[in-house]
């Protein structure tokens, strides 16, 4: 039978219920019907499946579609036999989770040749026996989807997956066909070169997803956060991604307790409850999943609204993949991620004890993750040329750094210095340490070769090395720079950078984001140094009549305005609506003594604002916590009530001072009262006391450390400050 356009088209409908092919499908489809090794880079969603599903209906012979996932196979091929619902035997799969009779009855169908497609999973395909039974079939060709499995710079490595190529030629060759949404152009050679098909055809599509918006946020207080987005997005559906399981639990609790009707799904959950779990998703039961990447491979939810990640992942293929369930359906598809330095670093730590190969990978995968989020650049032209592809526009609209500019500044002399510095060295080196060349630090690295003598050390150091690291990141992204993939990273000039060098030309740089140090993320509260996240969210109109209650307030007392509530409380209380003294004390910076002391107005002048403007509240507004994990608080209150020395406590719980210093702050931020007067009536002159004290009281417009140092001078410690502070607003503000 000759297959002509017409007659895919009419299978096409006839089987799917679809009109016209979507992408490049019908010419994947062609070329794979016409006996040529294909290779299909496609987005997820693109629609993949049908390029060798609908293949397989309508050539001779059965095809082996091999994939990654048990649970994503019998999706499709309950999804398939759904298309055709009078032939229960015409797609099948072979996995581990069958008994001999089911095996028997598969087989049965197999050598009838009633089955168009077997999906096997790759540790089934490479069993013996399952290879000289495939031997008699007649098979019409291989699908290997998911197929960036194949590839260690994959995120997904899976070693069986290499020796397809081997078992093809063993059960009979015909055409392969290899599918993956991971395009970076190291993973593409790796799989072709692996399945043995570099002369394959191949078809990739653009990876741009127009309907996506990119945000990466700092990670500062994310749980909040995260259930002010989600509220703000309710009724949507929507995945939360964290990397462990215990985060995954914590955090499916944490939106329940909040009213957020959430589920979590992860691998260490047994297969029942993954799938009931899965099912009340897509059903629509539940608003949001929270799960690890496992989740949402192969599912296939149009209306997926917003896609958090909780925790940054490990790699940018990841992210990618993970984003691309949001917005399938061409609509909205809001992707937030948050991001803190930390986190990488202790997911680089997690790779110690791996073979070198593996960590260096790893590490090369984390610094392009952590290149990302710290980027000023449009998003989206980051992330495509990540995949190979160049994005033509400067600003896409659609993401934080576009919809927000930073700052520009002319690159050209920068760009010129690294090139300079990379054409003066024989050998070539990774971005840090020449960015740690230029501003003049000298690591262990740097002096093992002598760069700490080169003629341009620290010539750029007024700048600093995340700065030169900056600017090296933009020179790659704009191709004036290389980074060799294959040798972990090392930075070499391109002919663009060289004719650059030659005749250089203005160049507007943006430098990147400064994020926190990172915060800790099994901190409930929050100090008020620290700024809220995003902001604007709130009702303005009711947030400058609590601005004016708290001025004349303020007067009244005596007290500095922030000294009873601070901006951050203010506007949380315009989010949340709290209308009892109770009640605001889940807001920002409002402890109870806080609450009761000052309270009393604010709820309800609230109450009336709410009432006069029928205002719905969030049904359930309290960022409650699940449990508070923090054995460390509850002993540092103990301690201090036994008045020990705070450098005993610091050492009791393994912490330095300064990290003491903090928890004792967000022990008294979130409304706890300690009494520390016997420490600092031993470590600090009564006169410094004093002052400080007078200052807050008096002069400080915030509780903000860095205007106490400056304005108090340099006689004053931190540590004095801090202390004074903390006694401060246990006596006044609590
Ligand atoms: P991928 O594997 O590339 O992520 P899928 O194969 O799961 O994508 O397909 C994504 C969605 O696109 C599915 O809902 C599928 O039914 C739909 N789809 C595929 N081909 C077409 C087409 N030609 N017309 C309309 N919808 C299609
Ligand atoms: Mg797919
Ligand atoms: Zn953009």
């Amino acid at each position: 039978m000759e297959i002509t356009s017409g007659l895919l088209h009419a299978k096409l409908k006839e089987f799917f219920g679809f009109d016209k092919f979507k992408g490049q499908q019908e010419d994947i489809i062609k070329s794979l019907i016409s006996g040529k090794d294909t290779f299909v880079l496609m987005p997820t969603g693109g629609g993949k499946s049908l390029c060798y599903q609908l293949p397989a209906l309508v050539m001779e012979g059965t095809a082996i579609v091999i994939s990654p996932l048990i649970a994503l196979m019998k999706n499709q091929v309950d999804a398939i036999r759904g298309f055709i619902s009078d032939q229960e035997g015409i797609a099948h799969f072979l996995n581990s989770s069958l008994n001999k009779s089911q095996i028997a009855e598969v087989r049965k169908d197999l050598v009838e040749g009633v089955t168009k497609l077997l999906y096997v999973a790759p540790e089934s395909l490479t069993k013996e026996e399952n290879v000289s039974f495939l031997k008699q079939l007649k098979i019409s060709f291989y699908a290997v989807d998911e197929v960036h499995c194949i590839s260690e710079w994959g995120h997904d490595f899976r070693p069986e997956y290499r020796r397809i190529r081997e078992i093809v030629e063993e059960v009979g060759r015909a055409p392969i066909i290899a599918l993956t949404a991971t395009a970076t152009p190291k993973v593409q050679y790796d799989i072709q070169k692996n399945l043995g098909m570099l002369d394959a055809n191949v078809f990739k599509s653009s990876f741009n997803r127009p309907n996506l918006y990119y945000e990466v946020r700092d990670k500062v207080d994310p749980k909040r956060d995260m259930i002010k987005f989600i509220k703000q997005n309710a009724g949507k559906s929507g995945i939360v991604y964290c990397l462990s399981r215990k985060k995954v639990e914590e955090i499916a609790e944490l939106l329940n307790v909040n009213g957020i009707k959430a589920l979590a799904y992860h691998a260490g959950m047994d297969a029942a409850t993954r799938a009931a779990n899965q099912d009340k998703f897509l059903m629509e039961e539940v608003d949001v999943i929270v799960a690890t990447i496992a989740f949402g491979m192969g599912i296939d939810k149009p209306d997926v609204r917003f896609v958090i990640h909780y925790d940054m992942p490990k790699s940018l293929e990841g992210y990618y993949q993970e984003t691309g369930r949001a917005g399938r359906d061409g609509r909205e598809g809001k992707c937030i991620a948050y991001y803190c330095y930390k986190d990488m670093v202790k997911l680089e730590k997690f790779m110690q004890g791996k073979p070198v190969t593996e960590q260096e990978i790893g590490k090369q995968l984390l610094q392009e993750t952590i290149a990302y989020a710290e980027s000023t650049q449009c998003r989206r032209k980051i992330l495509l040329n990540y995949f190979g592809e160049e994005y033509g526009q400067e600003n896409c609209g659609a993401c934080d750094n576009c919809l927000h500019p930073r700052k520009q500044f002319d690159g050209k002399e920068a760009l010129l210095t690294v090139i300079e510095l990379v054409l003066s060295m024989p050998e070539h080196f990774k971005t840090e340490h020449l960015a740690n060349i230029l501003a003049g630090v000298d690591t262990a690295l740097v002096k093992s070769y002598h760069h700490n003598g080169h003629e341009m050390f620290g010539i750029g150091k007024s700048k600093g090395a995340r700065y030169w690291i900056s600017v090296i990141r933009r020179g790659v992204v704009d191709k004036f720079l290389d980074k060799d993939i294959e040798t972990f990273g090392l930075i070499s000039v391109t002919d663009k950078g060289r004719k650059f060098y030659d005749s250089p030309y203005p160049l507007m740089m943006t430098e990147d984001r400064e994020f926190a140090e990172g915060d800790d993320d099994d901190d409930d509260v929050v100090s008020s140094q620290v700024k809220a996240g995003g902001g604007g969210a709130g009702d303005e109109v009711l947030l400058s009549m609590l601005k004016d209650l708290r001025s004349s307030m303020s007067r009244r007392l005596k007290l500095q305005p922030w000294v009873i509530f601070t901006d951050v409380a203010l506007e949380d209380m315009t989010i949340l609506y709290p209308i009892t003294v109770d009640e605001l004390k889940h807001c920002q910076n409002v402890g109870e003594g806080k609450a009761k002391k000052f309270g009393k107005e604010f709820a309800e002048l609230i109450r009336r604002y709410v009432e006069e403007n029928d205002i719905t509240r969030p049904n359930d507004f309290v960022v409650k916590t699940v449990v508070n994990k923090s054995a460390n608080k509850v002993q540092i209150i103990t301690s201090i009530d036994r008045m020990h020395p705070l450098e005993d406590i610091a050492e009791a719980i393994g912490m330095e001072m300064d990290e003491l210093l903090d928890e004792i702050e967000s022990i008294v931020y979130s409304g706890t009262k300690l009494n520390i007067d016997y420490y600092i009536r031993q470590e600090v002159d009564d006169d410094k006391v004093e002052d400080i004290y007078d200052y807050f009281k008096n002069e400080a417009e915030s509780d903000s450390l860095a205007d106490a140092m400056k304005e108090l001078g340099p006689d004053f410690t931190e540590e004095e400050v801090r202390l004074v502070r903390i006694k401060f607003l246990c006596e006044v503000s609590n």
